[in-house]
């Protein structure tokens, strides 16, 4: 063949393959819309049904691993929209539901339900369970609808988190084992796609000493309160050494019973939290030094226990959250940017679950005058006008489904993501 005929073929059959790779990723893009398009219409369409799980739990608050009744709210509904559910799996208020084709890949959403004491909602958890509930019926509908997408959807109950790290003991169970992904969103008062959620370690402090008639024969006694009140001075003074990413604080729940008794006992709940694990443990060691000088100086033994699991820091995942930004941007979510203040969230136990599966943790922005864990916020949980926001955020979490299902290097990159370090 002349050079000047094979070079035109040539050019003919670069035209003709880059139109036709345009064309299928035009075909690509058009299906990717149908799809999204179909999660917006699910959860627009369920909005009322959603909302009635979000309120229901709202009005019956309860505390860790005593959520009997948003156990059954849930699992019932989910059975009801055609979820293989085990209830009370792998604990005695969690659950696990299913959806889909067990071939494919398989889809972790992270429904959460707990209260806070005497708060009820005040950390939003009911919202948390719609957002888990409205993606999960979001991508059943485009499982059903769409059978070759090869995916099933896993809806894990997750009891709780407030203390009790639930995530934790259904991992020591193996219940995440086989999810390609997992993924969760929690209300703030910002919108922030990657919080810095710190490690923590919940320490009990317990001082012993010796009782005695606090006016006749002071002097014979041992004060335990005295110890627990040195130990807390001592922790407010350690404040001013510690790391930016790093936090400590503490109540004294005994302190004994009545004044004219030197108390016998004391005890100090302490949380303590570092950005990495190290931190937390070093920052652990400094505190148990504060209370072991508070026992030296009063004359008091002290013992240190764990009382609940260690909850690890966040390992956001890059690729994911960065499709999840793409798509709340698309469907109007606004982001401002963090600050270090507005990153620097708490603990949870959803920290342990990033650090053995791909994970998502956003936290999506609802119109609140108060942070977390305050009596404002728990009205803002249950305030009608913060449930588009909720709903957003579930939409956001199918459509990144979505994309991570049609184009197969998103996965292999999160999951190279998943392998480097933090
Ligand atoms: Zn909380
Ligand atoms: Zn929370």
């Amino acid at each position: 063949m002349p050079l000047q005929i094979f070079c035109c073929f040539l050019i003919i059959l670069e035209t003709v393959t880059s139109n036709m790779s345009l064309n299928i990723l035009k075909m690509e893009s058009e299906y990717v819309k149908e799809l999204k398009n179909c999660i917006i219409k699910t959860i627009d369409d369920r909005a009322l049904d959603l909302n009635n799980i979000s309120q229901c739990i709202w009005e019956h608050p309860e505390i860790c691993f005593q959520e009997n009744y948003a156990h059954d709210l849930l699992t019932t509904f989910l059975e009801k929209e055609k979820f293989v559910v085990q209830r009370k799996t792998p604990l005695e208020t969690a659950f696990i539901a299913r959806y889909g084709d067990a071939t494919g890949m398989k889809v972790g959403v992270l429904c959460e339900y707990d209260a806070l004491p005497e708060l009820g909602h005040g950390c939003g958890h009911n919202l948390i369970a719609e957002v888990g509930v409205a993606t999960g019926l979001a991508l059943k509908e485009i499982a059903t609808i769409y059978p070759d997408l090869k995916m099933e959807v896993i809806v894990f109950g997750t009891p709780a988190e407030e203390g009790g790290g639930g995530k934790i003991l259904m991992i020591e169970k193996g219940a995440f084992n086989e999810t390609d992904i997992c993924m969760m969103s929690h209300p703030t008062p910002f919108e922030i796609p990657a919080p810095m959620w710190i490690s923590c370690i919940q320490l009990t402090v317990v001082f012993k000493g010796k009782p005695a008639h606090a006016s006749g024969a002071p002097w014979e006694g041992v004060n335990a309160l005295d110890a627990a009140v040195n130990c807390y001075n001592g922790i407010s003074m350690l404040r001013q050494q510690i790391k930016l990413t790093s936090r400590v604080h503490c109540v004294i729940v005994d302190g004994g019973k009545v004044p004219n008794i030197i108390p016998e006992r004391s005890e100090l709940s302490i949380f303590i939290r570092g950005l990495v694990k190290e931190d937390t443990f070093d920052l652990a060691n400094k505190v148990k030094q504060c209370a072991s000088g508070a026992a030296a100086a009063t004359g008091c033994s002290v013992t240190f226990s764990e009382t609940q699991p260690f909850y690890d820091s966040i390992k956001t995942n890059p690729t994911m959250i960065e499709l999840y930004i793409n798509n709340a941007k698309s469907i109007g979510v606004k982001f401002y940017g963090d600050t270090m203040a507005s990153k620097l969230i708490a603990s949870t136990d959803m920290g342990n679950v990033s650090q053995i599966k791909p994970s998502i943790h956003p936290c999506f922005k609802i119109v609140t005058p108060a942070a977390n864990h305050t009596h404002e916020f728990t009205t803002s949980s249950g305030a009608p006008e913060n449930q588009v926001h909720a709903l957003n955020s579930a939409k956001s979490m199918a459509m990144t489904v979505v994309d991570i299902l049609l184009n197969p290097t998103f996965l292999e990159q999160i999951r190279k993501d998943f392998q480097n370090k933090n």
